[in-house]
């Protein structure tokens, strides 16, 4: 496994991204109300100190929950949500601050890299790696809630059809980001200190 210490994540294989990405853009809003089942959406600024608001879609994968960070027909900065009922609330909760992490590091205002390319791993290892941070040090996430969120990744990633060596390697890479204690705030700085953009 390729390591990148200066900001202290590692690559995660190929095939093991497309699970947090599905979603329909032609989602409708939902912000009025949450529904029960659904985690409480989290704090989220992108790296031009903007509000991210997250909206509950009906599109994606039936019985996968995914998220897509993207901005609005309005250009303003969203999660899209779909299909979080189906997941463990703590699952929910990884993929917000997952998608929330695109913005925070200003991958949603960059041109796309290629699918799957060595860019487009690294940003999704990072996004990775901020959000379960988010959760050990916001929202008090020990060993077992860690362990439900590896779970479920595991059981949707298999469901999709990686295989056992994707789905390990995503885990080692978030396993490994866990137990580092560097913040998550400390690796958004890093990523956008060497892509030169602005910070909030
Ligand atoms: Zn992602």
């Amino acid at each position: 496994m390729t390591r990148l210490p200066e900001i202290g994540v590692s690559l995660i294989s190929l095939a093991s991204l497309a699970v947090l990405v599905a979603s329909s853009a032609a989602a409708q809003q939902d912000l009025a109300k949450q529904p029960p089942g659904l985690a409480a959406v989290p704090v989220c600024l992108n790296n031009k100190g903007e509000t991210v608001e997250f909206s509950n879609t009906g599109g994606g994968r039936a019985g996968l929950a995914a998220g897509m960070a993207i901005r609005d027909g309005n250009g303003n900065p969203v999660v899209m949500r779909s299909n979080y009922s189906t997941a463990p609330i703590e699952f929910q909760q990884f993929i917000d601050r997952h998608e929330c992490a695109h913005h925070q590091t200003g991958d949603v205002d960059r041109p796309h890299p290629p699918r799957n390319g060595l860019e487009h791993l690294m940003n999704e290892s990072i996004s990775d790696c901020v959000a379960i941070r988010r959760l050990r040090d916001e929202e008090g996430f020990g060993k077992s809630s860690f362990e439900k969120v590896a779970a479920a990744l595991r059981t949707d990633m298999a469901k999709i059809g990686f295989p056992e060596s994707s789905i390990a390697s995503r885990i080692r890479n978030l396993s490994g980001c866990f137990e580092n204690p560097a913040s998550a705030r400390d690796l958004v700085g890093q990523v956008l200190g060497q892509r030169d953009l602005p910070q909030q």
